[in-house]
């Protein structure tokens, strides 16, 4: 049994889009991987370690990133379809090579603790060996994530092309391999475009024979749209994706943002979620994320990195990124703390493990240094979210263990 830790901070602990509960000078004990108590500096007898100096709040959750677009962050093409045939197929080819798959997992998840995320769901190279090394190098580096081969049978360049057969053996034998709570596959056909109907028809049925996550690309862009209509000869792109069974209470969909009534009403039906990427959205000019209209049609959603077209894996950028890019609804810090954690632990059901601060919850847990001169108040969360900069990140623990700490 680990010694219990008393840590002596100041704690933003999310509770709905609304409400954040801000609970200053606490102590917060941890033991054996988890919070097991929670209460005022003034009712604590004995020792304590001080991090008065910090805001402390659960780790981040990153909704839809992609490991292999980690070194073309930045490489600019200004809309979606040039962007994936002139960066981004080239630089998953290159992930055959089991030496580069490895080198860039471990920078990637090493980045991802560094900038506070402590579970992520994550898009690998469309090969079983790499995805395979993604799973082995976040194990080794203890990163919680859902990580899914990527899955694209037509319509690709032929170094990445899979068989259908391929594509449905790799992804049913890692998911039935790689199936712990926080280290699992979720089967990932990469979008509409490269996936025949057959592929999508037997995930479907695969994943809701065995309730297994599903994560894909919809609605990003309209050239993108244009080609599915054409392609599938059918009314709405979600109309695909609910004819061959991909729309779940499991299934994650990236983007969303030129979508109908009709189609939102389906995918509401479906129980599916949405992961809103602003920083990739904006930077590819795919558009705006409807926001008000998908808060009141009351689907779920969550923040997500979206790197290589989103820009770095830091979500405090992605938490301003989503005020800034709605051109009317002021999004509030309490609502944007909130789609950083417990809205995306909620999505994943694992929020009787992560997204907040709460007795019996795993202490994966971030310390954010005030900067000088600065008091910790109410006020601070909006100034973390807004003027992230200032801050500093000093210390993660992932289940307890300090996976992190600043020079
Ligand atoms: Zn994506």
């Amino acid at each position: 049994m680990d010694t219990l830790r008393y840590i002596r901070s100041n704690i933003f602990n999310p509770i709905s889009s609304e409400e954040t509960e801000y609970l200053p000078d606490q102590v917060i004990a941890i033991q054996n991987g988890t919070i097991q108590s929670i209460s005022p500096f003034g009712e604590h007898f004995g020792a304590w370690e001080d991090y008065r100096k910090c805001l402390l709040l659960p780790g981040f959750i990153d909704l839809h990133t992609h490991l292999p677009q980690y070194f073309i962050r930045g490489i600019y093409y200004p809309a979606l379809l040039p962007w994936l045939e002139k960066a981004v197929f080239p630089e998953e080819a290159r992930f055959r090579d089991p030496l580069y798959a490895r080198h860039t997992a471990t920078l990637f998840f090493q980045e991802l603790i560094k900038q506070g995320t402590t579970f992520s769901v994550v898009y690998s190279a469309p090969f079983r060996e790499a995805t395979e090394i993604a799973f082995e190098v976040a194990q080794e580096l203890g990163a919680q994530a859902k990580i899914g081969m990527t899955l694209m049978d037509i319509h690709s360049p032929e170094v990445l092309l899979q068989t259908t057969d391929y594509a449905l053996k790799h992804s049913f034998e890692l998911t039935e391999k790689w199936n712990a709570p926080l280290l699992s596959h979720i089967l990932s056909p990469r979008f509409a475009p490269t996936c025949s109907e057959n592929l999508m028809r037997e995930l479907g049925a695969y994943a809701r024979q065995h309730q297994s996550f599903i994560q894909s690309h919809l609605s990003e862009n309209t050239d993108e749209i244009a080609l599915v209509k054409e392609l599938f000869n059918k009314d709405s792109y979600t109309a695909v994706y609910q004819e061959y069974g991909l729309l779940t209470p499991h299934s994650i969909m990236g983007h969303a943002i030129h979508l109908s009534d009709s189609e939102l009403q389906l995918i509401k039906e479906s129980g599916s979620s949405f992961a809103h990427c602003p920083d990739s959205n904006f930077y590819l000019k795919s558009g705006e994320y409807p926001y008000r209209r998908i808060k009141e049609a009351g689907i779920p959603f969550g923040l997500a990195s979206d790197i290589g077209a989103g820009t770095s894996l830091n979500m405090l950028q992605q938490a301003k990124l989503m005020n800034y890019r709605q051109s009317q609804d002021a999004i509030l810090p309490e609502e944007l703390l909130y789609r950083l954690t417990l809205a995306n632990a909620r999505i994943l059901e694992l929020d009787h493990l992560l997204g907040s601060i709460d007795v019996g919850k795993q202490a994966d847990l971030l310390f954010f240094r005030l900067p000088e001169g600065f008091s910790p108040a109410y006020q601070t969360l909006s100034q973390l979210c807004f003027s992230g900069d200032s801050f500093h990140l000093q210390e993660v623990l992932v289940q307890g263990r300090r996976v992190y700490k600043s020079e």
